[in-house]
């Protein structure tokens, strides 16, 4: 098979409906894909009805609502097409009400308290815009998950929520800026995916991998990532064959992986898709995580998702490169030859700089997890701290235009601001700090501090809903505007004086950022329970109030799983933790210990001198007394995690407590490392997992 025939063959595209349905049924779906109108049932049957013909064809037998709970990976229940004809025999069938709808027990899902009080079922709605497609003998249809009451039990919604704020806020604005007959206005999502490869059979040996992602422990390897010679380096054979079939069976699930190459660690990588629709984006990164477990597992190998696999070597990431285009039409971030003179690229900068000023902790918020705390702010992530990076020929600019430096006032209606010379604006200026957690390069942003593991639902969810809400409020400046452009630039000049202090240029990763960021009174939240904390700020409940992305309960039941979910992590690490040392490692270094006993005595009843022998026990014995009072503490902080249960009081808990036993325990079992025999250490070191991929 070629590839543009490949591509996209197990997905239900247009391609596929234009062929299969009646064009009144196309249409009719088409009509409810861009306006959300409910569909018909007697339309509904009919998709539903082709859609089982194609998918029979391709080898389904089942069908499942695929959705995204909040746990963070995707869900799914398989009902077969099966029916009883009645006469002993089978018919298959798939009708429009279970294409359209459908229910589940929604009380082993996380709902933060929303769906306890009396009913327990969940449903699941078809999401017509992110299409249906053919997996492993199901059909799988994209749908959202809410409570029997409308609330948002998943990451989907309040996305498909906030794209629809996005798309009307800018609608509106652009009316005003004389584009008329603007249809509508799409979030783009491009999402850069890194990710280690490791083998499995030495994953299989370290259960902290197994059952938390990362390892709890492990000594620096020698060779890290010093040489610079893994990035964009050479791809190994067994890589090659790995990245290939990823790429195959993405391509036939209609995801565009386009970019693959090494990453800066040694056994990391990353994919990168071409940028689609923020609600398709997300759907095809989950199922670009899922798929880059399942093709491991085939080669003998493990991808790892996890932010931080492995202390002292780089962690990964997911750069979500976002912007906002008119349909069809276009990117309402590119600045264009002359951004001076674009004032509907001026006008929508200028909301996104003022969105992130005002909702920095929304976004840092919208990244937290246990995991993404060990990268943000290490020396190899963007800060914790929110910034935005503009480039120098944007940053001149909006200066001039905040200073009114070189105004020349105006001719009907366009301003000759006579700013410095900017005669080809120069996309490549825009990208070269790499230290900025919020990058303009050329006519998207970049958001570099999600962390691998997570969905991008939530990240697009702040960024569409923040930016609506500033340009409604441009909105309502403009509106009664006598002279557009005039007010145009003048509320350009302000918001950039007003919010200026979000836009950093220098080294995100310094020490004299942190401190500046204070100065400019803006948040550090280091760690997710410092991050949580701010989520329930009355501005941020009225924005996405205002908005209908969040309801005062669903960002209250949010707040509450997000907490949740981090304490659990943390209570599985330190569990992880203790069972390893207490069943591996102790016993080893016991080992360890009893021999060098055995020596020193044999050696002395011979009258030999043992002077090596006994320095070495003496150091093990010690390690070994700390190794052991560290353990016995961390299992009683464990034990007394069940008194702390208010939800921020028990961040707290877990973050000082439970993670301060856990890296005190690290650091002796770490030490423990280097001076045992290399055969007596009963696990993998990181150097054997790191490089275990030859
Ligand atoms: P890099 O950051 O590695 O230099 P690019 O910036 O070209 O690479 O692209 C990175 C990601 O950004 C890709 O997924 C790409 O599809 C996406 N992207 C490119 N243009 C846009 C856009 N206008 N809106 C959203 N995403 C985009
Ligand atoms: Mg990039």
């Amino acid at each position: 098979m070629n590839l543009p025939e490949m591509f996209g063959c197990q997905v239900f595209n247009k391609r596929v409906m234009k062929h299969r349905l009646p064009s009144r049924i196309y249409d009719a779906l088409q009509s409810t894909i861009k306006t959300g109108a409910p569909l018909q049932l007697d339309v509904a049957n009919e998709i539903a009805n082709a859609m089982k013909d194609w998918a029979i064809e391709l080898g389904a037998t089942h069908y499942t609502h695929w959705f995204q709970p909040m746990t963070g990976i995707t869900a799914e229940k398989h009902d077969s097409f099966i029916s009883p004809d009645g006469k002993g025999n089978i018919i298959m069938e798939f009708s429009g009400k279970e294409l359209v709808k459908g229910e589940s027990d929604a009380s082993s899902f996380p709902s933060g308290g929303i769906r306890a009080t009396f009913e327990a079922r969940g449903y699941t709605a078809w999401d017509p815009s992110s299409f249906a497609f053919v997996k492993e003998g199901s059909l799988y249809i994209p749908t959202a998950f809410c409570s029997y009451g409308g609330e948002a039990l998943d990451n989907k919604t309040p996305l498909l929520r906030s794209m629809q704020a996005i798309d009307k806020s800018s609608r509106r604005m652009l009316e005003l800026l004389g584009h008329k007959d603007v249809k509508r206005v799409i979030p783009n999502v491009g999402a850069e995916q890194e990710y280690f490869i490791i083998d499995k059979n030495v994953y299989l040996q370290r259960e902290d991998l197994i059952y938390t992602g990362r390892t709890l422990f492990g000594a620096k390897p020698p060779k890290g990532q010093e040489l610079d010679d893994q990035y964009y380096g050479q791809l190994k054979p067994k890589i090659i064959e790995y990245m290939k079939d990823l790429d195959e069976e993405l391509w036939r699930l209609g995801v565009s992986a386009k970019t693959k190459h090494n990453e800066v660690a040694p056994a990391q990588h990353e994919m990168a898709p071409v940028f689609a629709t923020a609600n398709v984006a997300t759907d095809h990164n989950q199922l670009t995580m899922e798929i880059m477990k399942k093709v491991a597992d085939r080669h003998g190998l493990v991808c790892l998702l996890h932010e931080k696999p492995f202390e002292g070597i780089n962690g990964s990431g997911k750069h979500n490169n976002w912007s906002l285009s008119v349909k069809n039409g276009g990117n309402l971030l590119s600045p264009g030859k002359c951004p001076e003179k674009n004032l509907t690229f001026l006008v929508f900068l200028s909301a996104v700089i003022k969105a992130v000023d005002e909702y920095e902790d929304l976004l840092r918020i919208s990244v937290a997890s246990a995991g993404n705390d060990h990268r943000l702010g290490a020396d190899e992530a963007p800060p914790a701290i929110v910034s935005m990076y503009l480039g120098s020929d944007m940053v001149d600019l909006l200066e001039d235009i905040s200073s009114g430096k070189n105004y020349h006032g105006h001719e009907r209606g366009m301003m000759d601001l006579g700013v410095k010379q900017i005669p080809k604006f120069k996309q490549d200026n825009t990208d070269r700090n790499r230290t900025s957690p919020f990058a303009f390069t050329g006519n998207k942003f970049e958001l570099r501090m999600p962390g691998s593991s997570a969905s991008i639902a939530g990240c697009n969810t702040v960024l569409n809903t923040i930016v609506a809400k500033e340009l409604d409020e441009f909105y309502d400046e403009l509106k009664n505007s006598k002279n557009l452009s005039e007010d145009i630039y003048k509320l350009v000049g302000k918001t950039y004086r007003e919010h200026s202090r979000i836009v950093y240029e220098g080294n995100g990763y310094s020490n004299e950022w942190k401190e500046e960021a204070s100065r400019r009174g803006l948040h550090n939240l280091p760690t997710t329970p410092d991050a949580l904390s701010k989520m329930l700020e009355p501005k941020n409940i009225e924005v996405f109030s205002k908005y209908g992305v969040y309801s005062k309960a669903e960002l209250s039941a949010r707040h509450e799983i997000f907490m949740d979910n981090y304490c659990q992590v943390l209570a599985i690490e330190g569990l992880t933790m203790v069972s390893m040392v207490r069943r591996k490692i102790l016993p080893a270094v016991l080992h360890y210990e009893e021999e060098l006993t055995r020596l020193v005595k044999n050696k002395k009843e011979l009258g030999l001198v043992a002077q090596p022998e006994h320095e070495i026990l003496e150091k093990i014995a010690e390690l070994t007394t700390a190794l052991y009072t560290k353990l016995h503490t961390l299992e009683e902080e464990l034990e007394n995690r069940k008194n702390h249960d208010r939800t921020n009081e028990k961040g707290q808990y877990y973050k000082n407590v439970i993670l301060g036993g856990m890296n005190a325990l690290r650091e002796t079992v770490d030490t423990l490392e280097t001076l045992l025999p290399a055969d007596l250490w009963p696990v993998p070191t990181l150097a054997q997992i790191i490089y275990s991929v030859i």
